[in-house]
């Protein structure tokens, strides 16, 4: 047994990295662990700059925040002549869902169901940055949240752990390509490891606490698939994970990271969280950071603990060598396997920079992205599409604000050439319809919340004038139109980082214009800006169409107006449950039965079970929810058989027709719920779709094949089983709307 260890071991060792290593100082070896900001660092004088002499002097292992190529290549260059080992540096940045051609915001990409798309947008923003130097992105980030309040929701793909997991691989695969060699490839670093979509009561940076068997089955899935698809590094989050804050957490980052998992790449931990372990109560600094290295954290951002008490600890024995040479090992590989060790400036093409980023290509790219995660919520009467004639009124506090439309972690992105909905309007359509514009009211009636929920020049141009005033100067262009279109909802930085809310609702002033525009009893259209599912109870009964378009990024506008007027036929379908009420959050779908489940389908209160005296139990609307123009019709679903063993794949297949008048694609949906097991099972968990292209009056047979692997779970005991028994199977157009049948799986 002893032998095969070393055997394996001298396998995976890097003879390149290896004697590389052999030649470090202590120093040197600390230094590499080291991800400080890009600080004072500016064009022509990189060399001049305090973080020049600390890479020069080999205390920095990579550099995060710096953009441009030219830059990048400055930098780069102190490090490979002027630094002892000439070792390359990582250049990493947030490039989440795009870089300058950006994308819509992930929340918004999950809700397209389309995994072929998922990833080419990766792909493009990898080209695109690694045009511009960077060779390192902090994305997927694939957080599992079921609770709206949390700004950060918008980062991830929802709630769901197998939708979620196809995200991750996806994103990764784009990213990295299959040659991280390439100067077009870039290496993807998956977060926030873990569980940070479960701060409690979702505020930001908060406590999580969580059983095991929840973690393993509800909301691991994803970080696992994307170590599965390779990634080549992966973040500590900054939650505590069982009393141990993750930065400095030895389950989390070796038990299970790699000692279960096999990760082979680095950790890194998010910004400042190894000093943070200080306020987590873990104690001073020097303690906290030999906590995180101990645990298996290889690279400290921002905060220099690393690199300011690494040394003593080695004087001291609180650290070993063996854990330092481990971490730096790790972070080499990750240079030699990104090719910087054979062209440190593989990454610094000037050329590629002015011929790669932002061509009207990827910008056209980003426009079909965009109107792909649309999410059509309400189309009473089919009101939408709408025709291209008439007059139009465009009202709100989103209508015409370019700074807004790529949303939060956008920070590549130049602002001013997004294109606003009034603009895209007039683009798309202005010679056939008379727009006409009015903002009707700033975003909150709260001007301090209002420039909370702007930041980062995400700007909205508070209107000083009255709220009456505002309110007036619309209802006077709507009176004139034939329809109102109202750009309604959250800006770009009311979700996000450090944006949590308690209240989820469309801000007070923003309702009170929307009543206002009901009133006047002309057709009102809502576009609906959110980063967060959003408490939509009453807009649901009273406006007559909802088209929800979250942040759709560089070419919003125009995305927008190709599927207002039916260029586009909406096929998204919601990734998160959008709750009737605040309270009763966290809603998810795939939740457990109880013991006392209500039992009547209309949602009526029932004494003794389990519901709310004061509202109803189920979501305005479901997750996978999501209109057309068209309708589809399902029908015929049948199994090709009712039982199964270990090795049987039993195929499922359903009928779906287009009914309606449009062309147009559906996501078809597969759920499955083991009825008994030896521990309590969700209600649904989905386990498979397909997005289907349907012309007008066609029918296509949808098949899904269900092997065991689609019935496992992890058991009391946390090992990976299928149980044997009835299992459920629905398929339908939301979770909430399916045909059900059922199997048995035997065990032989
Ligand atoms: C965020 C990370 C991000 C990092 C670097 C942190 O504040 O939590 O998601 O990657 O900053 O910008």
């Amino acid at each position: 047994m002893l032998c095969c260890t070393i055997l394996l071991q001298a396998q995976e060792t890097n003879p390149f990295v290896e004697e590389l290593l052999g030649k470090m100082t202590l120093e040197e070896k600390i230094g590499q662990l080291n991800l400080p900001g890009s600080g004072d660092v500016v064009t022509g004088q990189a060399q001049n700059s305090d973080i020049a002499k600390k890479i020069e002097a080999g205390m920095v292992g990579g550099l995060l925040n710096i953009t441009s190529v030219e830059k990048i290549k400055e930098v780069q260059k102190i490090a490979v002549e002027k630094s002892r080992l000439k070792i390359p540096l990582l250049f990493g940045l947030d490039v989440i869902h795009g870089y300058r051609t950006t994308f819509p915001i992930p929340l918004g990409l999950s809700t397209s169901w389309d995994m072929g798309l998922i990833e080419k947008t990766a792909r493009m923003a990898a080209t695109e940055a690694s045009a511009d130097g960077i060779n390192w992105t902090f994305s997927p980030m694939v957080d599992i949240s079921r609770d709206p309040r949390w700004g950060r929701f918008s980062e991830g793909s929802g709630e769901d752990p197998y939708l979620g997991s196809e995200i991750a691989k996806a994103m990764v695969r784009g990213y990295q390509g299959d040659d991280l060699t390439k100067n077009n490839t870039i290496m993807s670093c998956v977060k926030h490891f873990a569980l940070y979509g479960a701060s409690e009561a979702g505020r930001d940076y908060n406590t999580v606490d969580m059983s095991r068997i929840r973690m393993y089955n509800e909301y691991l899935p994803p970080y696992k698939a994307a170590i599965d698809a390779g990634v080549g590094s992966v973040m500590a989050s900054f939650n505590e994970i069982d009393g141990i804050p993750a930065t400095g957490n030895k389950w989390l980052l070796t038990d299970l990271l790699r000692k279960q998992w096999g990760f082979k790449g680095f950790v890194v931990s998010d910004y400042t969280g190894v000093n943070e372990m200080i306020e987590h109560g873990m104690g001073d600094l020097q303690t906290s950071s030999a906590l995180a290295l101990n645990a298996g954290l290889d690279m400290d951002m921002i905060g220099e603990g690393f690199l300011t008490t690494l040394m003593k600890s080695v004087e001291e024995g609180s650290v070993n060598m063996i854990q330092i040479d481990n971490a730096v090992r790790r972070i080499l590989k990750a240079k030699y396997d990104l090719g910087l060790f054979d062209d440190p400036y593989k990454y610094c093409d000037i050329n590629r920079a002015q011929a790669e980023i932002f061509t009207e290509d990827n910008r056209h790219f980003s426009r079909e992205v965009a109107s792909q995660s649309m999410v059509l919520l309400k189309n009473e009467n089919q009101l939408l599409p709408l025709k291209k004639s008439g007059t139009i009124a465009i009202v709100g506090p989103l209508a015409n604000s370019k700074e807004n439309m790529a949303g939060t972690w956008s920070v590549a992105t130049v602002q001013n050439k997004s294109i606003a909905l009034l603009e895209g309007l007039n683009t798309v359509v202005g010679d056939k319809v008379k727009i006409v514009y009015a903002k009707g009211s700033n975003l909150t009636y709260d001007a301090e919340l209002e420039q909370r929920a702007t930041m980062f020049g995400k700007e909205l141009n508070r209107d000083n004038r009255s709220d009456a005033v505002l309110l007036n100067e619309a209802l006077e262009i709507a009176s004139k139109a034939d329809v109102i279109v109202a750009a309604l909802g959250e800006s770009a930085e009311f979700s996000g980082e450090s944006s949590s809310r308690t209240n989820i609702e469309i801000p007070q002033v923003q309702q009170d214009l929307l009543k206002a525009l009901l009133k006047t009893g002309k057709p009102v259209v809502m576009v609906l800006f959110t980063g967060r599912p959003l408490v939509l109870k009453e807009e649901s009964k009273t406006v007559p169409a909802i088209l929800n378009v979250w942040f759709p990024g560089s070419e919003a506008g125009l995305a927008i107006s190709d599927v207002l007027f039916g260029d586009v036929n909406p096929s998204g379908k919601l990734t998160a449950t959008f709750p009737r009420s605040i309270g009763q959050i966290p809603l998810f779908y795939n939740h457990k039965n109880t013991g006392r489940p209500l039992q009547n389908k209309e949602g009526k209160f029932e004494k003794f079970t389990s519901n709310y005296i004061d509202e109803r139990n189920e979501p305005v609307y479901p997750f996978g929810f999501g209109l057309s123009y068209t309708n589809f019709t399902y029908d015929n679903l049948r199994l090709s058989s009712d039982k199964m063993t270990e090795n049987d794949t039993i195929k499922v297949t359903v009928d779906v027709t287009n009914t309606g008048d449009f062309d147009g694609k559906e996501v078809v949906q597969l759920y499955i719920r083991d009825v008994i097991g030896t521990v309590t099972r969700p209600v649904k968990e989905l386990k498979g779709f397909q997005k289907v292209a349907l012309n007008k009056g066609e029918t296509k047979s949808v098949t899904f094949s269900i092997t065991i692997e689609d019935l496992k779970f992890y058991n009391y005991d946390l090992d990976y089983v299928a149980e044997p028994g009835e299992f459920e199977i629905f398929i339908g157009t939301n979770s909430d709307d399916t045909l059900k049948t059922s199997f048995r799986l035997e065990m032989n």
